[in-house]
């Protein structure tokens, strides 16, 4: 590690990454023990064509191995009424809420979420403390709610968004 590495404090780079605002994402997938979720928004976009799409998996993560031996994933984006879900992903409910799965290209995936995309391992790239997996797309759906949001440190809604589509 160099000396600038070494000057950054982890705190003022957490608030910063913590400023980029995001939608919310929980990860499932199916190993011989059952259904495992985990909340996440370091998730993106990577190609067209092929679709491929990216997530980031901390080492300390059970999801680490589960997707490592399932080689295969889905990613969930949630929708704003789906908060109670994220945080049961993330382990910050005090008491276990029920979560619907339904089977989708042979995945489980969260019943009523914004968008489901399917996804086989393409790769897996260590980063630091992280995974991060390439998925090539294997499916998409698509509804209609609005997304769910974080930022510093917080849930949020989109506001206004009836006025920006209205400028579009
Ligand atoms: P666990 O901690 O064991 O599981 C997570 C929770 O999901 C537990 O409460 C468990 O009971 C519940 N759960 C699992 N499967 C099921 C099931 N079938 N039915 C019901 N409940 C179930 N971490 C990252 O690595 N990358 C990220 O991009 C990332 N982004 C995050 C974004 C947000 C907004 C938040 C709040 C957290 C994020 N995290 C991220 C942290 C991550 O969600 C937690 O550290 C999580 O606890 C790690 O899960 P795990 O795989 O270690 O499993």
């Amino acid at each position: 590690m160099t000396k600038i590495e070494h000057e950054i404090d982890d705190r003022l780079f957490r608030n910063a990454m913590g400023s980029f605002a995001t939608g919310v994402t929980v990860i499932t997938t199916e190993v011989e023990n059952g259904i495992h979720g985990m909340t996440a928004n370091a998730f993106m976009s990577i190609s067209l064509n092929p679709k491929l799409i990216a997530i980031s998996v901390d080492e300390k993560a059970k999801m680490l191995d589960h997707i490592k031996k399932a080689g295969k994933f889905a990613v969930n984006i949630l929708s704003k009424d789906q908060k109670e879900v994220s945080m049961q992903f993330a382990g910050q409910n005090k008491e276990d809420v029920d979560v619907s799965f339904v089977t989708y290209k042979g995945l489980p995936t969260v019943e009523n979420s914004l968008a489901v995309v399917t996804c086989e391992v393409q790769s897996g790239i260590v980063a630091g403390d992280h995974t991060i997996f390439i998925g090539q797309v294997t499916g998409v759906k698509l509804e209609s709610h609005d997304p769910l949001l974080f930022s510093k440190g917080q849930y949020r809604e989109l506001q206004g968004l009836q006025e920006l589509q209205e400028l579009q």
